[in-house]
């Protein structure tokens, strides 16, 4: 095993930056429901929280809704909705199909959208008895960037967590009803997502207990959490436009080397798609013998929606593309931060390369 593993699987999660922990050390520490001086320092800082997250994704302030993460927003938004007809890609993460399963489990109609080859969702026939669209922004699994989903008499909801930190995102712009975005994946620790409510629109709670947060999802509001991920949107909003370039010379650099593979190797991701990830597949070899071998050689990515005990299943999102047997029993995908190097997607390729031969001999 390699002790110097080269991450490529920020996907997944990234790291916190020291300047995130300073902030939410220095959050105040007080209850910010609390009447006393010390609950108004506390609520002051939540307040400034949501109005720096609604500063750099072109919400109002009061269209802040802090949650544990986007699964939590997610569930909120498809499940706080009005009931009717549901309509969604099968592409979105499974913290959104799950939800619409459960739905339709209890007889809510349910329409899975059609997925082009590219791995986009097809948005163009969408029924005007819709009550709710769920559309995500950037696929989690091969990074194609989605359509926006077209003014009607539905609500577009839209999981954003691959998007918010790493490509500008306005919510005002978008004309979303609902977005969803986790901290985790820009720099801030897991455990606090957003959920941007459009004015107006009214999401029935989960939860039930104080007023907090509009009564939109009650218990002690997480201040320090809400200061990191803000401090943490800050940073990533602030580096987007020089970090965008190096990324996507990182992605363009590994496709490079994986061309030297032996044997075929295929990008899965689309032309459109968000420089920060590339999904690769291997033919004639299987995703959890790719996995295993890349993690002895020191490379961390990922493959399947799911894994346990060494087998991974096939991505019904990339099923959902079309995409042959072959391609979607090899599917990895390798995903990337600001802070590589040139260097170390050059030795990632190394190790890729030598472990694809061994497992082609
Ligand atoms: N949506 C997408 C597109 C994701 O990639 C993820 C996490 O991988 C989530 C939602 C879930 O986010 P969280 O871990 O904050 O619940």
């Amino acid at each position: 095993m390699a002790t110097d593993i080269i991450n490529l699987d920020h996907h997944a999660t990234t790291a916190v930056p020291p300047a995130v922990w300073d902030a939410m050390r220095a959050a105040p520490p007080g209850n910010s429901s609390s009447g006393h001086s010390l609950g108004r320092v506390a609520r002051r800082a939540f307040d400034e929280a949501k109005e720096r997250v609604a500063a750099r994704l072109g919400a109002h302030p009061d269209e802040v809704l802090f949650t544990s993460g986007a699964t939590e927003s997610n569930n909120i938004a498809i499940f706080g909705a009005p009931p009717g007809p549901v309509a969604a890609g099968p592409i979105e993460h499974s913290c959104v199909t799950e939800p619409l399963k459960s739905l339709a489990r209890r007889g809510e109609p349910v329409t899975w959208l059609p997925v082009a080859a590219d791995g986009t969702t097809i948005v163009s026939d969408l029924t005007d008895d819709l009550k709710l669209v769920a559309v995500m922004l950037v696929n989690h699994e091969t990074g194609a960037i989605q359509p926006v989903v077209p003014a009607g008499p539905w609500r577009w909801h839209c999981d954003a967590a691959q998007a918010v930190g790493k490509l500008p995102v306005n919510f005002q712009e978008m004309g979303a009803t609902t977005l969803s975005a986790s901290g985790h994946k820009f720099g801030a620790p897991p455990g606090i997502g957003i959920l941007l409510i459009r004015r107006g629109v009214t999401l029935r709670p989960l939860t039930f207990g104080g007023p907090h947060q509009q009564g939109r999802r009650p218990g002690t509001e997480p201040v320090a959490f809400a200061v990191g991920l803000a401090t943490a949107l800050d940073l990533s909003c602030d580096a987007m436009e020089h970090r965008r370039p190096h990324v996507a010379s990182l992605k363009a650099r590994l496709i490079e080397n994986l061309a030297a593979c032996a044997g075929t190797v295929v990008v899965n991701s689309p032309e459109r798609s968000s420089p920060y990830v590339v999904n690769v597949s291997f033919p004639g070899l299987r995703a959890d013998q790719l996995l295993m071998a890349f993690d002895t050689a020191g490379v961390a990515c990922s493959a399947g929606p799911a894994c346990s005990s060494g087998t991974v299943q096939v991505s019904a999102g990339l099923q959902a593309m079309g995409m042959p047997e072959e391609r979607l029993r090899s599917a990895i995908r390798f995903s990337f931060s600001a802070a590589q190097t040139r260097a170390e997607i050059d030795e990632a390729g190394r190790r890729i390369e030598r472990a694809v031969r061994h497992l082609r001999r």
